[in-house]
């Protein structure tokens, strides 16, 4: 098999499987509970949020654990344009327009409840830039949203130049961190009010994540999101997963002290890439902003593949790439941020597909992905699809 999907998600590492399974047998105590076994379970709760604190540089209670990214842009970005609404700053809210759907309905939905989005798309030269969320931004505005990197084109988008500015206007600013790794995501730390990230996207367990909370001033502290005990100091009610909270901890320690050597990798893995196709007879294009792309994530124009085509033949050959974002992929709908970089080449958005990396990733990964390209390429040719 070969796996071309990471930014959908990644395998759990050997060790993170390890730190589950102990904590499923051995730390099955509620962590709410006064006995031994219970202040046990808390105790190593406390060192997994200790530890992820003191990797990325925060402080630990601004640290709040969720099921995962999903759940953390819901709950930093309701709770931030609601309480400064309520402030009375104002209603207005300027987000990117290539964000991940559970950034992009949360805010339709507030959109609903009458909040008023400006939506941020590529420039010309396939930028999403501060200059055009300073010129979007009214004496209404209260907060700024922006991936850190998306997760279909891969493009990286000015999150630290984005959050000193949002800081210097007062602005609330939420990044959504999932598909930063490693030391990117530290970097970020001091120019965000929120961060949401997920486990699985680096080597952890599905169904977890956190929220990095931290805002500018004390009149915007965090509500709570679910109502109950006192878990999450009272702000996420109900018994910690704690099997997958210290999965999630192993997963982002050994991702870090990996972070350089993966890096190196990636960026070869995504240069080998490039040259072999430039050396194939397959004509491409990179989809998004390749002047600013991450090195995990690279999304391909094909013309002449169809790209839901194309990922079934790649399926029955066991390479497994995807067209996008999965969700989009599932239901076969075009995929709205090639519509946004390309809103009138709708051949485009049929005929792309990703490729995502990560530490398993080879050379000959590639080359398999290469041949089995020129092969269906020939097949089509000679059916006359
Ligand atoms: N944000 C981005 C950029 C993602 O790639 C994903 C995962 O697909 C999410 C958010 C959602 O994360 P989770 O699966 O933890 O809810």
């Amino acid at each position: 098999m070969v796996y071309l999907d990471y930014a959908a998600t990644t395998p759990l590492r050997p060790e993170v499987l390890e730190t589950i399974k102990n904590a499923l047998e051995l730390d099955f105590g509620n962590p709410s509970s006064i006995y031994q076994i219970g202040k046990k379970t808390k105790r190593k709760i406390s060192s997994a949020r200790e530890s992820i604190a003191k990797l990325l540089g925060i402080i630990p209670n601004n640290l709040y654990f969720t099921s995962g990214a999903t759940e953390a842009n819901n709950w930093a970005i309701i709770h931030q344009a609601q309480t400064a609404r309520k402030l009375g700053k104002g209603n207005h809210i300027v987000a990117s327009a290539i964000e991940h759907p559970s950034v992009r309905e949360t805010l339709v939905f507030l959109e609903q409840e009458g909040f008023e989005i400006t939506w941020i798309y590529p420039d010309e030269n396939k930028h999403i830039t501060l200059q055009a969320f300073e010129a979007a931004s009214t004496s209404k505005t209260t907060g700024w949203v922006a991936m850190a990197i998306n997760n279909e084109v891969g493009a990286i988008l000015p999150t630290v130049d984005l959050g000193k500015s949002a800081k210097q206007l007062g602005y609330w600013f939420h990044v959504d961190g999932v598909q930063a790794i490693g030391h990117q995501l530290k970097t970020l730390i001091p120019y965000v009010t929120s961060l949401s990230v997920s486990a699985h996207k680096f080597y952890g367990p599905k169904g977890i994540g956190f929220l990095v909370y931290q805002p500018w001033e004390t009149a915007m502290l965090l509500k709570p999101f679910i109502h109950g005990g006192s878990q999450e100091s009272s702000k996420r009610a109900g018994t910690e997963n704690t099997p997958y909270i210290l999965g999630m901890a192993k997963a982002l320690e050994l991702s870090l002290d990996e972070a350089a050597e993966t890096q190196a990798n990636l960026f070869e893995i995504n240069q080998y890439l490039i040259e072999q196709l430039d050396n194939s007879a397959i004509t491409f294009a990179i989809n998004g902003d390749n002047d600013s792309r991450a090195n995990h994530i690279i999304n391909l124009w094909l013309p002449g593949f169809s790209s839901s085509q194309l990922l079934i033949q790649m399926d029955l050959a066991e390479i497994f790439v995807s067209a996008g974002s999965a969700c989009s992929a599932g239901s076969l709908e075009d995929s709205l941020i090639l519509k946004a970089y390309y809103p009138d080449d709708s051949q485009r958005w049929q005929e792309s597909i990703r490729l995502s990396f990560g530490n398993q990733t080879t050379k000959e990964d590639i080359d398999k992905f290469i041949v089995q390209l020129n092969l269906i390429k020939e097949r089509n040719h000679s059916y006359g699809i």
